[in-house]
C-alpha cells in the first residue's frame, strides 16, 4: 500500500486544491491531505476550521484522510510511512519554490519522492489568496471554492467585520 501525502495550508481549500486531490487520489493507494500549522503565516482559519472543510470536500472520496501537523512536513511523511509527497504546480512563479522544496526534502529523506501534478488550465490562476481577497471586497466566490467553503468564508469575513478586525 502506497502512501501519499498532500501537504499544504488550505485557508481555505479551493477547487484547484480539489482538482489535485482527486487526481492524486486515483495514482495511489491511500493519499493524506495534511494541513500544516503554521505559526509564521496568519491563517484566516484555524487549523480544526480548515481540516473540518477539507473533510468535507473529501467525503465522497474513500481513500483520501485529512490530518494536521506541525514541524517538518518530511517528518510527518515518516510518521505516516508515506513515500510520495503531492505538489500542485501552477504557473513557472511555483516552479521555484517547489523545486527548492522538493530538493531539500529529498536530501532530509531520500525515501520520500515529490510527485508534481500541473495544474488544470481552468484553475492554474487559482489561489487561496485570491479567494480571500475577493470575498472580502464582496465578490462571489462560488466558483472558486465549494458551497460549504464559501459559507465559512462569508461567515468568517461577517464575524471579523463585526468584530471590527477588517
Ligand atoms: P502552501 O502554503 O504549502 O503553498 P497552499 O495551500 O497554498 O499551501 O498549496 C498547497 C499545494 O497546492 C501547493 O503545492 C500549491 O502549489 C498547490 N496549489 C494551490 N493552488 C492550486 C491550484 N489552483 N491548482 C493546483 N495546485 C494548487
Amino acid at each position: 500500500m502506497a502512501t501519499a501525502i498532500y501537504p499544504g495550508s488550505f485557508d481555505p481549500v479551493t477547487r484547484g486544491h480539489l482538482d489535485i486531490i482527486k487526481r492524486a487520489a486515483k495514482v495511489n493507494d491511500r493519499l493524506i491531505v495534511a494541513v500544516l500549522i503554521n505559526s509564521a503565516k496568519h491563517p484566516l482559519f484555524t487549523v480544526e476550521e480548515r481540516v473540518a472543510m477539507l473533510q468535507e470536500c473529501c467525503k465522497g472520496i474513500p481513500n483520501v484522510t485529512v490530518e494536521s501537523f506541525d514541524g517538518l512536513t518530511v517528518e510527518f511523511a515518516k510518521k505516516r510511512h508515506a513515500t510520495v509527497m503531492v505538489r500542485g504546480l501552477r504557473a513557472v512563479t511555483d516552479f521555484e519554490n517547489e523545486i527548492q522544496l522538493a530538493q531539500t526534502n529529498h536530501a532530509l529523506m531520500p525515501g520520500v519522492e515529490t510527485m508534481f501534478l500541473a495544474t488544470s488550465i481552468k484553475w492554474s490562476y487559482l489561489s487561496s489568496t485570491i479567494v480571500k481577497e475577493a470575498a472580502r471586497y464582496g465578490s462571489d466566490i462560488s466558483k472558486f471554492v465549494t458551497p460549504n467553503v464559501e459559507q465559512a468564508v462569508r461567515e468568517k469575513y461577517a464575524a471579523l467585520q463585526a468584530k471590527d478586525e477588517l
